[in-house]
């Protein structure tokens, strides 16, 4: 079959990766001149099933609201007269339930945990190099009350299987030595052994170019304008290059995916979330992490991708605005600083700022609308490089027809 896969980012790729394994003839669209130039371009690198918990959950309203006043909170609301943001706001506060949190949660570790066995598999099949790192993911409290929420929160996804580790703040130096010198000023961490990193648009970017030497064409520079279609199918991709005809078609265009699927009268429940990144050269004069983490009281995300140290924070729910404000990235330093003091070169850091695609409940949008010949596979919100592997297999098995190898309830599309 001819499949057009419309998106370029680290679910796009992936996807035209297994679409091709099963011999299909792939075409993927973007509008960049390279793959993982949108949100997948430095994120924090995380693949974490271990920190699989839904954004929406009881307490997220309150500090949502306390946002409007206050700019030293990780989870941002920046009101816009913007319907769109509006009713997946609602929407998104439905979802603000220890019931519904709970579930989600649930649906978020099974996608992540089962694309963790199929990026293994690829990486054994390919050898694919992307600075990956096995060595699990700290999370790190402050106080003992932070740390006894943590630890009780976790009981959730360790009675589905994730292995965790309870650390004091000498277990934290001696999973990451470059922590020692913070000494009994954090309260300890939850240590998730299984979880792991790597750099995410390195990975993108091999495994595109594997894709290409298996046959898969790049259509880059290529904006689409719109899906035409013709009854219950999509006959073709309008773009400023022109029109790009396939058999089928499959959407993830990531934070836009709203944007241009709503030309087909389809409503997509994803909003984007902005975050940011800041990137470190490392040297061997430097004594930075060896591993990853995240800061829980801080919300900031660290991990080591090769020479270089980055770190991630913020999730502001803004629009599509991709500002890059001073004031953040000069916040984001001193914290990086005050973290690994002496653990990279913080003078020469690189900005980077993405969309994260969030539904309301934070899984992802499998499955097929009113169009017999559109896929979608998109909404990946906070944990897109995490999931993008199993996302990918369940996609492929389910345009051949085959069953996706997991329970895929509340993560099809229902229009
Ligand atoms: C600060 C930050 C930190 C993060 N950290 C992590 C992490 O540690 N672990 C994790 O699992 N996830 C993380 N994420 C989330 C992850 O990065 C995303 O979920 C993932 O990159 C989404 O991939 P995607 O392919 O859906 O979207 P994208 O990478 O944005 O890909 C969509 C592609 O579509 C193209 N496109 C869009 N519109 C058009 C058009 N009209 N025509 C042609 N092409 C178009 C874009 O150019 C882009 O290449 C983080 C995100 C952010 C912002």
């Amino acid at each position: 079959m001819k499949i057009i896969v419309l998106g370029g980012g680290v679910i796009g790729v992936t996807t035209a990766w297994f679409l091709s394994r099963d011999g299909h003839d792939v075409t993927v669209i973007d509008r960049e001149e390279a793959v993982a130039d949108g949100t997948s371009f430095a994120n924090a690198g995380l693949l974490s099933p271990g920190h699989a918990f839904a954004w929406a959950r009881p307490g997220v309203p309150a500090t949502l609201l306390r946002s409007f006043w206050r700019d030293d909170t990780g989870l941002r609301l920046r009101p816009r007269l913007d319907p769109d943001m509006w009713s997946w706001g609602l929407k998104f506060l439905a979802q603000c339930t220890h019931g519904r949190a709970r579930v989600n949660s649930l649906r978020k570790l099974r996608i992540s945990a089962y694309s963790q066995d199929v990026l293994h598999d690829l990486i054994a099949d390919t050898g694919i190099a992307f600075d990956p790192d096995r060595g699990g993911i700290l999370y790190l409290h402050r106080d003992a009350a932070a740390l006894d929420r943590g630890i009780a929160e976790m009981r959730l996804l360790v009675d589905e299987g994730v292995r965790m580790e309870v650390l004091d703040a000498q277990g934290c130096a001696r999973v990451e030595p470059a922590l020692a010198h913070l000494g009994a000023s954090i309260a300890g961490a939850v240590y998730c052994p299984d979880d792991e990193h790597g750099d995410c648009n390195k990975f993108t970017r091999a495994l595109g170019d594997l894709a290409a030497g298996a046959g898969v064409t790049f259509q880059f520079n290529t904006t689409i304008q719109e899906i035409e279609a013709d009854g219950a199918s999509v006959a073709r991709v309008r773009t400023d290059k022109g029109n790009f005809t396939a058999d089928a078609y499959v959407m993830a265009l990531g934070p836009q995916s709203p944007l241009v699927a709503r030309g087909l009268g389809v409503k997509l429940p994803i909003y984007p979330v902005k975050g940011y990144s800041m990137t470190f050269p490392v040297t061997s004069s430097h004594q930075g992490p060896i591993g990853s983490g995240v800061d829980e009281g801080l919300l900031m995300a660290w991990s080591r991708l090769g020479d270089r140290l980055r770190l991630t924070s913020t999730a502001e729910i803004a629009g599509y605005d991709l500002s890059r404000p001073p004031a953040q990235y000069a916040a984001m330093r001193r914290a990086a600083e005050a973290l690994f003091p002496g653990g990279a070169d913080f003078d020469h850091g690189e900005v980077w700022c993405g969309l994260r695609p969030l539904t309301p409940e934070g899984t992802p949008i499998f499955g097929r609308g009113r169009h017999e010949n559109l896929w979608f596979n998109t909404g990946h919100g906070s944990m897109g490089w995490t999931m993008a592997c199993g996302s990918a297999r369940v996609t492929a098995d389910l345009i051949a027809g085959r069953d996706a190898g997991i329970d895929l309830t509340g993560m099809v599309l229902t229009e």
